[in-house]
């Protein structure tokens, strides 16, 4: 049903799953840059054709709007909720009595700007396990967005400035929408804003903030993509978001005087938790540790990397 050609494709509508390399077809199951191409045509959902669009300008692209199976290319493909940033989709193909779940980059955890992941059963699953290593068990959500609330505070109790790392797309709007729903001013970096008016677009309030233009007001907090930089008046307390936290030398790596494990991905007791839900015959892991085959294994889960050395048709 696929098969590897520098990447995943379905084979009998050669469709290439969430390649970085122009194609004629590809997939998008979201519209963060590590799974966008310039294809010839895409297929994505509504939000992601609009975020799509907006950072890689107007293509011609197919709509799968969630859970509305659509015949393409000789098979079924339905798209649902993958719970990770607005359009995030897992992407279900049926051919015959086959049928194949792609999962992108998920998370099983609710938050505020996202609906929630739904997984449908499947005979394979093609799993993204980033973190699939037994050391990244996140905390619990409500306990960290509440420490990040009020670091926030102190820090303009203090009189610095809190800036917000967070990926443009997806945490950005997720931190806008939990510090306003707190009550906090934000300020926004111009990459976050313009991808937060596609949040609003498609029905995800963020509350009241504003575009960065230069200059933090006291008591405002700014967000910016990481790696941006933004000048702030006075001392700065630099605060990242993800889930790379959890690593010890996180603040070093990240630059910042903060990091909390809010992240978008599945930690590893979800990736448990999601390959048990699909109840798969087969699961293919990708973009994790090739130790967590093993792990799945061990629980007696028939499962193999995802990559050419090991691949054969399936
Ligand atoms: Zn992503």
């Amino acid at each position: 049903m696929f098969h590897w050609d520098n990447g995943l494709k379905l084979t009998r509508p050669d469709l290439a799953i969430d390649f970085r390399r122009r194609q004629p077809r590809g997939f998008l199951s979201h519209a963060h840059a590590d799974h966008m191409a310039r294809h010839q045509y895409a297929l994505c959902t509504p939000a992601t054709a609009a975020l799509y669009h907006l950072r890689l300008g107007p293509r011609p692209t197919r709509e799968l709007p969630y859970r509305e199976p659509v015949r393409w290319g000789g098979v079924r493909l339905t798209t649902y909720p993958a719970g990770h940033c607005l359009g995030s989709a897992m992407l279900l193909a049926e051919d015959g009595g086959e049928s194949l779940l792609y999962s992108g980059d998920f998370k099983l955890r609710t938050s505020r700007t996202v609906e929630g992941a739904e997984l449908p059963r499947a005979e394979v699953f093609i799993l993204e396990c980033t973190y699939g290593r037994p050391e990244y068990r996140l905390p619990d959500r409500q306990l960290v967005v509440e420490e990040f609330l009020e670091l926030v505070e102190r820090t303009i109790r203090q009189g610095a400035v809190p800036v917000v790392c967070a990926y443009a797309l997806g945490k950005s709007q997720e931190a806008t929408r939990l510090l306003t729903d707190a009550g906090f001013a934000v300020v926004q970096h111009a990459e976050a804003f313009r991808i937060s008016a596609v949040y609003e677009r498609f029905g995800v309030a963020l509350g009241s903030y504003r575009r960065y233009g230069g200059d933090v007001e006291p008591g405002e907090v700014l967000v910016v993509p990481p790696g941006r930089a933004a000048a702030v008046p006075g001392p700065a307390v630099r605060i990242a978001l993800t889930g790379w936290a959890i690593d010890k030398d996180a603040r070093q790596r990240l630059r910042v005087d903060h990091a909390l494990p809010l992240s978008d991905h599945a930690d590893y007791d979800e990736l448990f938790e999601a390959v048990e839900r699909v109840g798969a015959k087969k699961v293919f892991c990708t973009h994790g540790p090739e130790s967590f085959v093993d792990r799945l294994r061990e629980r007696g889960v028939e499962a193999f990397p995802l990559e050419p050395a090991s691949w054969r048709q399936h």
